[in-house]
């Protein structure tokens, strides 16, 4: 793999940029593989890479239906934090966390993780009880967060308005300092990268239109729009459609997938220094390294796979935008998207073995799995590699659904991005 250095642009540049090798190979389908990954987001890619670099297991596919990073991965607004309250959690995002900081040295690759802050805004008493209560958590599990006062978090972020008598007041912040953003697209490229050095195949404009099973139910391979492929294991890391791709398996999934959306403005010049988040009124807003603002919204109320979200959705999250951030109010919207979620009814993620042997599933990220992506990947590459869970996604499980074991970050924040 060609490394990327100061050295290496340099050399380049007095190239004329004419000596960079192409990224990743773009190989046809092998009749077998020791394992294949479906979904070429960034937990998907990653799993490959985890696999063939700390398992060994390099005869891997990643069947990707459209482009790599096209899912999701490239579709979210990229908010990065660990500081979530029940303990299984907060030792997977913070595995994660721990994975994000050293990410683009491990990969030779600049995924821009940028530890900015990330401040999520109480509106009320509840939120200020529930905001409060997750900092004394997340600090008895050695996760930093702390509590601002209104003027602190108007210090911390200077264009926020904290007067008195608006729709939605600020009593104050949670703070997490570690937590902050990345550049999805290069998440995506990184792992592709990456594990394509170590002989992962990233096939792309593959989709996979059924699962082969053995007269004992075994996994035996896919059948694929690029002819059948051979595989006893097999592991669904789709988001959105993964209760379609399961369904293959004759698996119904505890899951609904919903369209989420976010939106960026024109450009303007370094004015929001740290992501803010506010839960109670659904909006979240940092700023790109092109200058945009980036936006993100809540759910739409109804399922649906359709990539794009309500136009009322959008309408108030930027009502509440523009009274937290006056100054806002008379930039232009650049462009909107949406993406398909996949959300568990108690909004943690499920990393797991199923019932069927060979079969193995990562999902339920909802409208928060970015931010996991490396500890997701890795988890999940461990899970297929031996045949069982790491203790860190031991909890996140599919059978808590039947056993109420459930980890309920629904209920404990009213939304978990
Ligand atoms: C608008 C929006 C904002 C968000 N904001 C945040 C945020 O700020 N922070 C955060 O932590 N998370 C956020 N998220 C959630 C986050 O984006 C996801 O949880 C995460 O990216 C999921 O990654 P993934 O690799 O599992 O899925 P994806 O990137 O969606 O990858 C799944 C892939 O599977 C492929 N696929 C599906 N079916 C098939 C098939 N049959 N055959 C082959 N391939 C198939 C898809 O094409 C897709 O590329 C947001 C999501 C959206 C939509």
């Amino acid at each position: 793999m060609q490394r990327f250095s100061a050295f290496a642009l340099i050399r380049q540049a007095l190239n004329g940029q004419k000596g960079w090798d192409r990224q990743w190979r773009d190989p046809e389908p092998k009749p077998a593989y020791d394992a294949i990954i479906v979904g070429g987001g960034a937990h998907g890619l990653g799993t490959a890479y985890y696999l063939a670099r700390e398992h060994g297991i390099r005869n891997v596919a990643v069947l990707e239906k459209g482009w790599i990073g096209g899912g999701n991965t490239g579709r979210n607004t990229t908010i990065i934090r660990s500081n979530y309250l029940f303990d299984e959690s907060a030792a997977l995002y913070d595995h994660a966390l721990k994975l994000w900081e050293r990410m683009s040295q491990d990969l030779n690759y600049n995924v821009m993780f940028s530890q900015r802050g990330v401040l999520m805004l109480a509106h009320n008493v509840h939120d200020e009880q529930v905001f409060k209560r997750h900092v004394h958590s997340n600090r008895l599990n050695g996760v930093d967060n702390e509590w601002l006062s209104a003027a602190e978090a108007k210090a911390f972020c200077p264009p926020l308005n904290i007067a008195p008598g608006m729709r939605y007041p600020v009593l104050g912040a949670a703070l997490q300092r570690r937590a902050g953003t990345a550049r999805h697209d290069a998440v995506a490229w990184g792992y592709a990268r990456a594990a394509d050095a170590l002989g992962v195949d990233i096939i792309q404009n593959c989709e996979v239109t059924g699962i082969d099973r053995d007269a004992a139910g075994k996994v035996t391979g896919v059948q694929t729009s690029r002819g059948a492929i051979r595989t006893n294991r097999l592991g669904i890391v789709a988001a959105g459609n993964t209760s379609v791709l399961m369904a293959m398996a004759g698996q119904r999934m505890p899951l609904e997938s919903y369209p989420l959306q976010a939106l960026v403005s024109e450009p303007v010049k370094p004015i929001v220094p740290c992501v803010i988040m506010s839960n109670t009124i659904h909006a979240y807003i940092s700023q790109s390294d092109k200058g945009e603002l980036v936006i993100g919204a809540g759910t739409d109320a109804y399922i649906s796979y359709s990539q794009r979200g309500a136009m009322h959705i959008s309408a108030h999250t930027l009502e509440a935008i523009c009274e937290l951030f006056p100054m806002f109010r008379r930039m232009r919207m650049l462009r909107n998207w949406g993406g398909i979620v996949d959300v568990t009814p108690d909004r943690s993620p499920i990393i797991a073995k199923t019932e069927v042997s060979g079969l193995y599933v990562n999902c339920g990220w909802g409208t928060g799995g970015f931010k996991a992506t490396p500890g997701s990947a890795h988890l999940f590459a461990w899970t297929l590699a031996k045949d069982e869970p790491h203790r860190i996604n031991a909890p996140f499980n599919l059978g808590r659904f039947q056993s109420g074991r459930l980890i309920d970050e629904a209920a404990a924040a009213a939304v978990a991005h």
